[in-house]
């Protein structure tokens, strides 16, 4: 056999890679892995992005593995401690030890002869590109581009004396105390940054075209508080867990079918955080209905606070230009700055940018369907974790590790090597992957594979069901064909 071989390769060595690599070994510990990370480091998005407050915004007992406690009281937890506990994670069971680093996967080539892939990746460190075969290929690479972030075109740019910082690109250098620092921006890292900046800097202006929903949460889970008083940690955790996943369930439902009842509730706890007569209406009154994009949490209000204190203050208007000093408005208003983080967004990208090809034919993702939302209609052996834009990530892509060891163990039992989900049924339409009409979603949105309109092709974008799909239901169903190449012998005789 080929030196470089293993059954299966996991392409990334963030939360779901390492994710991977735990249940690859709990669930299959006959199969040989491997995980290909293009860089340097474990962690993924809790190692790249290093801007000051830099945290989660769901709660730790969700975003974190269900095989490994989350250690800490605080539910919503900074970006350093996440990284820990991912690291660890991977070092207490060895996973750290079958990363190979510096591998980015670009090209991944299904050879049906065979039943295997051929995986070439571009080594950072020595500027080669090696290749490697496996037989099974599940890729955990996240959702963006790790190059780069999102940043629109803005005019001026080169006339503004101060600094402008992304924070995907955080430079370890940058100086704000006693600075006037406009954060360009409405999304989670922008109500991240701006309450954490505020801290040290003069002032901190949150600058946004139009306002998105903003929800407090307490920093630490109070049943959590109250039960790790008298429960030891492993059995707190799944309660506050499944305490917790309902509690999301509930506001996404109420907020897609009664969104007037939660437009009133989010004002009312607005309108007690900040201070009397503030102008809700133009900063915090988004023009969608809740979770038609995704909503933003701030811990115990800290973003309220810091505008209550004149800290920080927010601007609702469009840049015209950059000028040497800051930035001119659309209402001819400026706002000087010495710097300006442009919390912009990210660059979306499917399955790690990484090219498909089915003997020697490139697959086109938009022209796929997504099957239980974990591989592709017409794709053999190929697997991908991503998680959900309405809950924390882990949850889905835990479950998507446990579906592919169930699937490779079944294929094993049952004597099968390939196995290509495929959708036999007329009556499925087509569907953009996400509904969210978030610009980060809409620009890119086109590039990603495609649901259908019904099961096993639909996301539904709900734990309790995944989990009765995926932990529970069966591996063969009718949309997974199951086959083996024929032996070399009676291939060479045809
Ligand atoms: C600032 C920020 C805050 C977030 N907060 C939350 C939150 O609170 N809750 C939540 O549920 N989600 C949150 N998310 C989403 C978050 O990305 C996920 O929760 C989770 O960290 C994703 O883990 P992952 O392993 O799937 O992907 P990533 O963390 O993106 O890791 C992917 C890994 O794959 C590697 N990789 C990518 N492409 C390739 C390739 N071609 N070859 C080799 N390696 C590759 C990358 O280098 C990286 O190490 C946040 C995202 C951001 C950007």
């Amino acid at each position: 056999m080929h030196e470089d071989h293993v059954d299966v390769l996991i392409v990334g060595a963030g939360i779901s890679g390492v994710c991977a690599g735990y249940h690859m070994q709990a669930n299959c510990p006959g199969k040989t892995f491997a995980i290909l990370e293009g860089r340097g480091s474990i962690g993924g998005t809790w190692d790249l992005f290093r801007y000051p407050g830099i945290r989660s915004d769901s709660d730790m007992y969700t975003l974190g593995f269900r095989f490994r406690p989350w250690p800490d009281a605080k539910t919503i937890a900074d970006g350093p401690a996440i990284l820990s506990y991912v690291r660890e994670t991977a070092s207490m069971y060895g996973i750290d030890r079958r990363i190979r680093f510096h591998h980015r996967v670009v090209r991944a080539e299904w050879s049906s002869e065979d039943a295997q892939w051929t995986v070439e990746a571009e080594r950072g460190d020595t500027g080669e590109t090696v290749a490697l075969t496996c037989s099974f290929l599940f890729v955990c690479a996240g959702y963006y581009r790790y190059d780069a972030g999102y940043t629109p075109e803005f005019e001026g740019t080169e006339r503004f004396t101060g600094r402008i910082v992304h924070p995907q690109q955080w430079p370890e250098d940058v100086d704000y105390a006693g600075k006037r620092v406009v954060v360009i921006g409405s999304g989670a890292t922008a109500v991240t940054l701006v309450p954490a900046m505020a801290e040290r800097a003069a002032h901190v202006t949150m600058l946004q075209r139009s306002p998105s929903y903003v929800v407090s949460l307490p920093g630490q889970d109070p049943l959590a508080a109250a039960l790790r008083r008298l429960l030891p940690a492993r059995l707190v955790y799944p309660i506050v867990r499944w305490k917790n996943v309902l509690m999301t369930m509930l506001v996404f439902q109420l907020s897609r079918r009664r969104p007037q009842a939660m437009k009133a509730l989010i004002r009312r706890a607005l309108e007690k955080r900040l201070p009397a007569g503030y102008d809700i209406d133009t900063h915090f009154k988004p023009r969608y209905n809740p979770w038609d994009q995704r909503m933003c949490l701030v811990p115990d209000g800290d973003l309220f606070e810091a505008i209550s204190a004149g800290r920080a203050s927010v601007v609702t208007d469009r840049i015209d230009t950059f000028t040497e000093k800051g930035l001119k408005l659309a209402s001819g208003a400026e706002l000087e700055a010495d710097l300006v983080v442009t919390a912009t967004g990210l660059n979306l990208v499917p399955l790690g940018g990484v090219d498909i090809a089915i003997d020697g034919e490139d697959v086109e993702l938009p022209e796929t369907l997504t099957y239980k939302g974990m591989m592709l209609s017409g794709v053999p052996n190929l697997a991908f974790a991503v998680g959900y834009t309405n809950a924390s990530w882990t949850l889905k892509c835990e479950l998507t590790c446990e579906y592919v060891c169930r699937l490779l163990n079944h294929m094993d039992e049952h004597g099968q090597a390939v196995c290509t989900p495929r959708n036999r049924d007329p009556s499925v339409t087509a569907e953009p992957l996400i509904d969210f009409s978030s610009g980060y979603v809409q620009r890119a949105i086109a590039q990603f594979p495609r649901q259908g309109s019904q099961a096993p092709w639909r996301l539904y974008q709900s734990y309790p069901r995944d989990v009765m799909l995926l932990r529970f239901g069966p591996v063969a169903d009718e949309a997974m064909e199951f086959s083996s190449p024929a032996p070399v012998a009676e291939r060479a005789a045809a």
